[in-house]
């Protein structure tokens, strides 16, 4: 059995990919594939509907706002929330935490003024700034809530009376949120929600139309939410296997119930790397993530022995992303307890042949 640590496209249960295989040869004993239907059919209808409903009821999403399925990334969620939320020559207000946080603040840049309030680029985003101001004439906040390379995370809502914008592409569904304390948030499906090409977007409705943009129909929320999702063709498959992954996390007890098992891992693997000799943790302790667990080692050569252990124990995507080192062990929802201690146990091992 491999233990897939891997940041994103990542593990799914496998339940999941059981029912999304069978589908992909006879759909419900319609006697078509869910790839050849069509998105209108009342089949796909039910899906899209019932994956929206799933989003409202798991993340208790308040009446007012409107649940998406967008194509595009979270890459182009950093492009289309200054475009529908910043008036020509506004300024926008952006905290800077790393790679994601900067595209968007990049992409952001070309359409208005960006405020940068605080960054952690100079500990190589290992932490996540605090007791920063946030400017009161912006037209919205926008920050990362889970820094995927750098292994931090942001758990409360910075205090702001702006409008508040959140990447939640690697966190969202991993602990219960309060949906009234945003305006704006976004996920690229293929972390905890489902396959790569979905992005999920929550937009609270009365902050659209005011930007005065004249912008293209595909970049416009507010025609999307027309449109139910379905101005164009959306991505059948990838809804339809969130949906499904959605349903096994309602069945698994809701986001609380993930929420506490994820605690549990990420308490585990970091308390091993806090008493194990031979790793070090990267992220500030109060800001660590609770989905990519980040840690390195003395030397590259003994990194590289590790990293042949993991290998030869199953340990699958531990290798940290470059601007790091090291390793990372994304441990989203569907990775079981019981392979973070498949990972606790080889760091254990190593520990006994190296020390
Ligand atoms: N934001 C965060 C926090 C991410 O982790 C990623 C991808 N790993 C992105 C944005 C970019 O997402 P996409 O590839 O879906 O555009």
């Amino acid at each position: 059995m491999k233990h897939n640590f891997g940041a994103g496209p990542c593990i799914l249960p496998k339940e999941v990919f059981q029912q999304a295989s069978e589908a992909v040869i006879d759909f419900n004993n319609t006697g078509l594939s869910i790839l050849e239907i069509s998105h209108r059919s009342k089949e796909f209808e039910a899906v899209i509907d019932e994956a929206t409903q799933l989003v409202r009821e798991l993340l208790s999403v308040p009446q007012g706002y409107s649940i998406l399925f967008l194509q595009g990334g979270a890459s182009l969620q950093f492009a289309m929330a200054p475009l529908n939320l910043l008036p020509e020559g506004g300024k926008a207000a952006y905290l800077d935490t790393g790679v994601w946080a900067t595209k968007a603040l990049k992409e952001a840049k070309k359409f208005g003024t960006v405020d940068v309030v605080a960054s952690s680029i100079d500990k190589n985003y290992s932490y996540i700034p605090k007791g920063y101001a946030i400017p009161t004439d912006a037209a919205y906040f926008h920050y990362t809530a889970n820094n995927t390379i750098y292994g931090t995370e942001v758990f409360d809502k910075p205090e702001t009376a702006l409008p508040v914008v959140v990447d939640m592409s690697s966190d969202i569904f991993s602990r219960e949120i309060n949906v009234a304390d945003y305006d704006l948030i976004y996920a690229g499906a293929q972390k905890n929600m489902g396959p790569a090409g979905v992005t999920l977007v929550i937009v609270k409705d009365d902050i659209l139309g005011k930007s005065g943009r004249v912008l293209p129909s595909m970049l416009d929320y507010q025609l999307h939410i027309n449109g139910g999702s379905m101005y164009n063709t959306p991505p059948v498959y990838s809804i339809f296997v969130s949906m499904l992954n959605l349903r096994w996390l309602k069945a698994k007890g809701g986001v609380s119930v993930l929420e506490q098992e994820n605690i549990i891992k990420a308490r585990a693997l970091y308390d091993e790397i806090d008493r194990n000799p031979l790793f070090k943790g990267t992220a500030a302790v109060e800001d660590r993530s609770r989905m990519n667990v980040t840690f390195v080692m003395d030397t590259p050569e003994l990194e590289a022995e590790f990293l042949a252990l993991a290998k030869e124990r199953n340990l699958i995507g531990i290798k940290g992303h470059r601007s790091v080192g090291g390793f990372r062990a994304s441990i989203y929802n569907a990775l079981p307890l019981s392979s973070v201690n498949a990972l606790i146990d080889a760091m254990k091992e190593f520990e006994d042949t190296h020390t």
